[in-house]
C-alpha cells in the first residue's frame, strides 16, 4: 500500500520539507533558511524532516539537491549555489537520524518528476522540463522513466552549447543555453537594451539603479517595446535549445517553469516559433510547449513522489 512520503527541496537560500500524499497533496510543510556550513546543513535537513513528519506515517524521504550528483554515492560533487553540500555522504549522515529510507535527486530532475506525476506532464509518458531561473535546470522523462544517465548527472539541459562564441556561462563554458536564456541572461540583455534606448522605460530604470530580469518582465507586460524585444530574443534562444531537445527526445509536452515564466507567452511565443523552424517533423508537430503548472513546489512534490516511486509503488499506466 502506498504511503505518504517526505520531499525536501534543499535550495541555496532555503530548505523546504513537506509530507506529501500519494495523490500529490502537501499535508504539512516546514521551511528553514539554508545554513552554509556542512554540519549545520545536515542538522537542519534532519530537523526539518523530523519536524514535518511529526504525527504522519511516512514511508521514505527524498532530498532534491542543487548541483551535480553521484547517485550511487548519494553525494553532490559540485554545487554552484551551495558549496557546503559538496562531498557530504547524505544517506550515511541523514538516514540513521530519521529512521526511514533516504534517496537523493538533482533538484531540476525532481521538479521534472513533480510535473510528470502531478502537473503539466501528468497525462503523458514523454516529457521535457526546463526551469528558467538564475540558471537553467532540466529533466527528461522518457517512457515514464526519469533520465539519469550512468551517474545520475544526466538531463543537464541548461548546459547544452547553443552559441559557440556566446557569453560565458556560470559553468565555465561559453554559449550554454543557460548563458542565453536564463533569468540572469534576461537581466544582462535588459541592461544592454537600457543603454541602447535610454528613452525607454528600461532606460529610465537604468538611470536610477541596476536593471534586473524581473524589471524586464514587468515592463514588457506594461507594453515597453525595449523590454518586449528583450524577452522575444530570449525566447528565440530558448527555442533553439528546445528544437534540439524535441529532435532528441520526441516529447509530447515540453514544460517550461521557473521564475522567468512570469513572462509566459512573452517568451514562449517566440520560443515556439523558433522551435518549429528548427525541429524535425513529426516531433515538432506533436510537442506542446507550455508553462509548467506546479510553480516553486515542483521540486518538493517531485522529490516526495520519487521517494515513493523508487520503492516500487508507482507503476506506469496505473
Ligand atoms: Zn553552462
Amino acid at each position: 500500500m502506498a504511503s505518504n512520503a517526505v520531499g525536501v527541496d534543499v535550495g541555496g537560500t532555503k530548505i523546504a520539507a513537506g509530507v506529501v500524499s500519494p495523490e500529490g497533496e502537501i499535508l504539512a510543510e516546514v521551511r528553514y533558511p539554508t545554513p552554509h556550513s556542512p554540519e549545520k546543513l545536515v542538522e537542519t535537513i534532519v530537523r526539518s524532516i523530523r519536524e514535518v513528519s511529526d504525527g504522519h506515517e511516512v514511508g521514505g524521504v527524498c532530498l532534491a539537491v542543487p548541483g551535480h550528483i553521484l547517485a550511487q554515492e548519494n553525494k553532490v560533487v559540485f554545487s554552484a549555489n551551495l558549496h557546503a553540500i559538496e562531498g557530504i555522504p547524505l544517506k550515511d549522515e541523514v538516514e540513521p537520524e530519521i529512521g526511514v529510507p533516504l534517496t537523493i535527486e538533482n533538484d531540476a530532475s525532481a521538479a521534472a518528476w513533480g510535473e510528470f506525476r502531478f502537473g503539466a506532464g501528468s497525462e503523458v509518458d514523454h516529457l521535457v522540463f526546463i526551469t528558467l531561473g538564475t540558471g537553467i535546470g532540466g529533466g527528461v522523462i522518457s517512457h515514464g522513466v526519469l533520465l539519469r544517465g550512468a551517474q545520475g548527472s544526466g538531463g543537464e539541459l541548461g548546459h547544452v552549447t547553443v552559441h559557440a562564441t556566446g557569453p560565458r556561462c556560470a559553468c565555465g563554458n561559453r554559449g550554454c543555453l543557460e548563458a542565453l536564456a536564463s533569468g540572469t541572461a534576461i537581466g544582462r540583455r535588459g541592461r544592454a537594451a537600457a543603454v541602447e534606448k535610454p528613452e525607454s522605460a528600461l532606460g529610465r530604470i537604468a538611470a536610477r539603479r541596476q536593471v534586473l530580469g524581473e524589471d524586464v518582465t514587468e515592463l514588457a507586460r506594461e507594453g515597453d517595446e525595449a523590454a518586449i524585444s528583450v524577452l522575444e530574443e530570449t525566447g528565440v534562444w530558448l527555442g533553439i535549445g528546445l528544437a534540439g531537445f524535441v529532435n532528441v527526445f520526441n516529447p509530447e509536452v515540453a514544460a517550461v517553469g521557473g521564475g522567468a515564466m512570469a513572462a509566459g507567452d512573452l517568451i514562449l511565443a517566440s520560443a515556439r516559433r523558433e522551435m518549429r523552424l528548427r525541429a524535425r517533423p513529426p516531433s515538432r508537430d506533436l510537442v506542446e510547449v507550455q508553462v509548467a503548472t506546479l510553480g516553486p513546489k515542483s521540486g518538493l512534490l517531485g522529490a516526495a513522489a520519487l521517494a515513493r516511486d523508487e520503492s516500487g509503488a508507482y507503476v506506469l499506466g496505473e
